[in-house]
C-alpha cells in the first residue's frame, strides 16, 4: 500500500490520533502512587473502547517478538526504555513512567508516547523527560517536504547527543496508517542529507527512546517484551504520529 495518504485519509488519522492522546491523558492524570500498570491498562481498554477504537498493542505480534504483546499500553517504568508490560507494579514516588498507546479508529491507526514522573520527580529524570520532549520537536520540526529521513534521524539523534544522553539507535519511528508499523523505518539517528526524500502525505510515528548516562546499550527481559537500559538507568520515550503536508508537519497525535 501506498506511504502516501490523501487529505482526506489525514483527517481520519486526526481521528485516530485524537483517541490515543486523551488516552494517554487519561492514563497520566491516573497515574499516582500506589496505582497498579495493570489498573492503568484496564483505564485506557475503556476509554479506548468508549471512543469505539481498538487497541492496536492487545495481542501484537511482529516477526521478532516471541509472545503476542498482553496489554493495551506499553507502560515501561525506570530503567525499561520501551515495551514494558502493565503487569501488577505499584507505582512508587518519583518513578519514571513512560506510556505508549495506540489505537484504530475506522481503520487507521494512531501512536503516540509520554514520559513524566509520578509524584515528587529528581530534577535529572525531569531533565531527561524534557530532552527527550524536546528530541521529539527537533525531529517533527524536521518532518518536511525537501528534507530526508537523514534530516530528521539527525535532529533527533543530534539533540540527544549534544544533551549528553544515550539513546536506542536501532529502534525508532516508523510508517503509519492502515497498519501500525509500516514503511519507511523513521530512525533516531542518523546523517544529513542520506535516506529517502520526505515527501507530502507520508505519515510517520517520530519516537525518541533517551537514556541517562550517554551509553546505548541494553537488553530484553525475561518477560521477552520489555527493553531494560543495561546501565541500568533511567530511561524516556516521547512520540507522536506526525504528517508531513505542504504547511509543514501537523501532529494528529493531539487531545
Ligand atoms: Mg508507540
Ligand atoms: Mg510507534
Amino acid at each position: 500500500m501506498s506511504m502516501i495518504k490523501s487529505p482526506e485519509q489525514i483527517a481520519l488519522m486526526r481521528e485516530a490520533g485524537r483517541v490515543v492522546a486523551n488516552t494517554l491523558a487519561v492514563v497520566r492524570e491516573a497515574a499516582g502512587v500506589g496505582v497498579s500498570l495493570r489498573e492503568l491498562d484496564a483505564l485506557a481498554a475503556e476509554h479506548i473502547a468508549k471512543a469505539g477504537a481498538t487497541p492496536a498493542f492487545l495481542d501484537y505480534r511482529p516477526r521478532w517478538a516471541a509472545v503476542p504483546f498482553p496489554g493495551v499500553i506499553c507502560a515501561s517504568v525506570n530503567d525499561a526504555v520501551v515495551h514494558g508490560i502493565p503487569d501488577g507494579y505499584r507505582l512508587q514516588d518519583g518513578d519514571l513512567l513512560s506510556v505508549d498507546c495506540g489505537a484504530f479508529l475506522q481503520g487507521w491507526c494512531g501512536d503516540a508516547a509520554v514520559s513524566f514522573v509520578v509524584g515528587t520527580a529528581d530534577p535529572v529524570d525531569q531533565a531527561l523527560i524534557d530532552a527527550t520532549d524536546a528530541a521529539l520537536a527537533r525531529g517533527i520540526d524536521a518532518a518536511r517536504i525537501g528534507n530526508k529521513m537523514g534530516d530528521l534521524a539527525y535532529a533527533i539523534g543530534g539533540a540527544a547527543r549534544r544533551a549528553g544522553y544515550g539513546l536506542l539507535a536501532d529502534h525508532g519511528g516508523h510508517g503509519i496508517g492502515r497498519t501500525m508499523h509500516a514503511e519507511p523505518p523513521v530512525p533516531n539517528d542518523g546523517r544529513p542529507g542520506r535516506g529517502i526524500k520526505l515527501t507530502e502525505g507520508l505519515v510517520i510515528a517520530i519516537e525518541p527512546m533517551l537514556i541517562l548516562g550517554g551509553k546505548d546499550d541494553y537488553y530484553h527481559d525475561d518477560d521477552e517484551w520489555t527493553l531494560r537500559s543495561a546501565n541500568g538507568r533511567r530511561a524516556a520515550h516521547s512520540e507522536h504520529t506526525v504528517a508531513i503536508t505542504a504547511d509543514g508537519p501537523v501532529i494528529l497525535t493531539l487531545p
